[in-house]
C-alpha cells in the first residue's frame, strides 16, 4: 500500500515511511493511495472474533509488504492483551436502537489508547529494525500526552518528552503522566499555558539542528497510523449489530476530526454505513461547516468537554481531499486560503457530499449536564462529558429509528469527575486498576515557559538515560 499527500507534492511513501513522518513534507497529511474493501462475506465473518483478530483482519491491507505479515499479527496481539475488559470495546445498550460502545477500556480511560498504543509498538518495532532511535515530543491539554506516554513507555528506541501546563490539568490527567516510573519518559511541567506549550512544540520542530541532534519525532492525531487504529472498533461493532446485512449510524464526539474520520474510512472500506453523527460541544466550527457549507475559523471557548475544544480540525484535510477528487493543488490552494483568510467556502458539490456522510450536532454545557443526569436517571449508565454530547447527538440527529444507532463513549467518566458531580451529585470512581493512583508517587520537572530552557532539559534528561 502507497500513501500519498493531500496536498500532492510530497513523495509517495509505504506506510513505515509516512507513520514514521507524520506530517507529509508539503505540509499535506498521509493518505492511501486507494481504498482497500471488505467483501460482505469478509465483514459477516468478522462477528464473534476476538478484537485482535478483527483488528488484523481489517488493518492489514493498509500495512502492505511494510511489516511481514506473522510479526504484524504479533504486534497486534501483544497491543490489545494490554486492555482491561475481555472484549475491548464493548457495546452496551441504553434504548431501543441505541448502543453505547465503550472505547475507555485501555490504560489511560480514553480512546486514544486504542490506535496509540498500536502506534508506539509500530514505531518501535520499525525503529528498532532500522536500528533507529527517535525522541518523542509532544504537548497536551490532558488524554493525548497520558495516551502518548503509556504507547511508549519502556520502548528502547523511544524517548517520550510531554510538555503539560502547570496547574492547569485535572489532578487525575497530571497523575496518569507523572506516576509512571520508566527511564524513557519524561514528564515536563511548564510554567504557561497549553498555547504556550504548543508554542514551544512548534519552536523545537522549526529548529533544524535540534531536530536532527536528538531525532525528534511526533505522535499527534495527524499520523495516520492512528486513524488507522480507530477504523477497527467501527467495523467491528457494525458486525456485531448485523452488518453487512444491515446498516449502522454512528455518533462521535468530535474535535479534531480523527475518530470520526476513521468511521468514514470504514464506510469507504465497505461498511454500511447509514449515518455518522459529528457531535460538537460549543466549539461548534465542524457542525457550522456542515450546516453553512463554509468553515470559518472561530475562538476557542472552554467547556466541560476539554478534548473537543478545538478550532481548526487538522483532521479535516483529509476529508477535503476527497471532497475535491483527491485534487492535491486544490487542496493546498483552499488550505493556504484558509491559514490566510480563516474562511474555507466548499462547492456546492462537495458541500452537498459532506452532508449525505455527515450530521452536524451542537450540544453545550447545560445540555452535557443534562445529558449525563437524564441517562444516568433512565439507565444507570454514568456517561463522561464527550461521551455526553454524542449521546445527546444520536438521540436529536438520528434519521432513521430502525438503524442502529451507536453513540461512541470516549473517555471513562472517572477522568472527568468535575462535570459527572456536578450532574449526578456523586464523584464517578476510577476502575479497580487505577484505584491507587492519587496514591502514586509522581515524578515531574517544572520548566520556565521558553523554547531554550526545554531544549535544555530535554539535552539533560536524554544524556542520563544513555549514563543508566
Ligand atoms: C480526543 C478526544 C475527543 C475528540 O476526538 P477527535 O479525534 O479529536 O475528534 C473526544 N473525546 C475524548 C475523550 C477525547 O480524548
Amino acid at each position: 500500500m502507497r500513501y500519498v499527500s493531500t496536498r500532492g507534492q510530497a513523495s509517495v511513501l509505504d506506510f513505515a515511511d509516512a507513520m514514521l513522518a507524520g506530517l507529509a513534507r508539503d505540509g499535506g497529511l498521509y493518505v492511501p493511495e486507494s481504498w482497500p474493501t471488505l467483501a460482505p462475506g469478509e465483514i459477516r465473518a468478522l462477528a464473534g472474533v476476538s478484537y485482535a483478530e478483527a483488528a488484523y483482519r481489517i488493518t492489514r491491507p493498509f500495512v502492505g509488504d511494510s511489516i511481514d505479515a506473522k510479526t504484524y499479527r504479533a504486534i497486534v496481539d501483544a497491543t490489545y492483551a494490554n486492555f482491561t475488559h475481555a472484549a475491548v470495546a464493548p457495546l452496551k445498550q441504553l434504548a431501543p436502537n441505541l448502543w453505547l460502545l465503550e472505547l475507555f477500556h485501555g490504560p489511560t480511560l480514553a480512546f486514544k489508547d486504542y490506535a496509540m498504543q498500536l502506534l508506539g509498538n509500530l514505531f518501535n518495532h520499525v525503529l528498532t529494525a532500522r536500528g533507529r532511535r527517535v525522541t518523542i515530543v509532544g504537548a497536551t491539554s490532558g488524554d493525548t500526552g497520558s495516551a502518548a506516554i503509556e504507547a511508549c513507555k519502556g520502548h528502547d528506541a523511544i524517548d517520550v518528552v510531554i510538555l503539560y501546563p502547570h496547574n492547569r490539568v485535572s489532578e487525575v490527567q497530571r497523575r496518569q503522566m507523572t506516576t509512571v516510573n520508566a527511564p524513557n519518559v519524561h514528564a515536563f511541567a511548564v510554567n504557561g499555558t497549553f498555547d504556550d506549550c504548543q508554542a514551544i512544540l512548534k519552536a523545537l520542530f522549526n529548529d533544524a539542528a535540534f531536530r536532527d541532534e536528538i531525532s525528534l519525532s511526533g505522535v499527534n492525531s495527524i499520523n495516520w497510523a492512528r486513524i488507522l487504529g480507530q477504523v477497527v472498533y467501527y467495523v467491528v461493532a457494525g458486525a456485531a449489530l448485523g452488518a453487512p446485512d444491515r446498516k449502522v449510524a454512528y455518533a462521535v464526539p468530535t474535535g479534531n476530526f480523527g475518530n470520526i474520520y476513521a468511521g468514514y474510512v470504514a464506510r469507504r472500506m465497505g461498511l454500511p454505513v447509514a449515518q455518522l453523527v459529528l457531535a460538537t460541544n460549543a466549539n461548534d466550527i465542524l457542525s457550522r461547516t456542515l450546516a453553512t457549507g463554509s468553515m470559518t475559523r472561530g475562538e476557542v471557548v472552554p467547556s466541560l468537554s476539554p478534548s473537543m475544544d478545538i478550532q481548526v480540525a487538522s483532521n479535516f484535510e483529509r476529508m477535503l481531499f476527497d471532497l475535491l477528487d483527491r485534487d492535491g493543488a486544490r487542496v493546498a490552494q483552499q488550505m493556504a486560503a484558509f491559514a490566510d483568510t480563516g474562511e474555507l467556502v466548499l462547492s456546492p458539490p462537495a458541500w452537498r457530499e459532506a452532508t449525505s456522510v455527515f450530521t452536524g450536532f451542537r450540544l453545550d454545557d447545560a445540555g452535557t449536564v443534562a445529558e449525563i443526569r437524564d441517562t444516568f436517571g433512565a439507565t444507570g449508565e454514568v456517561l463522561d462529558p464527550h461521551t455526553a454530547v454524542a449521546v445527546a447527538g444520536a438521540r436529536a440527529a438520528r434519521t432513521d429509528a430502525a438503524v442502529p444507532m451507536v453513540a461512541l463513549a470516549t473517555a471513562h467518566p472517572a477522568k472527568f469527575s468535575d462535570a459527572v458531580t456536578r450532574a449526578i451529585g456523586r464523584v464517578p470512581a476510577l476502575p479497580p486498576h487505577m484505584a491507587d493512583l492519587l496514591a502514586r508517587k509522581e515524578t515531574f520537572t517544572v520548566i520556565d515557559n521558553d523554547a531554550g530552557a526545554v531544549k535544555t532539559a530535554i539535552r539533560a534528561r536524554l544524556a542520563q538515560g544513555v549514563q543508566a
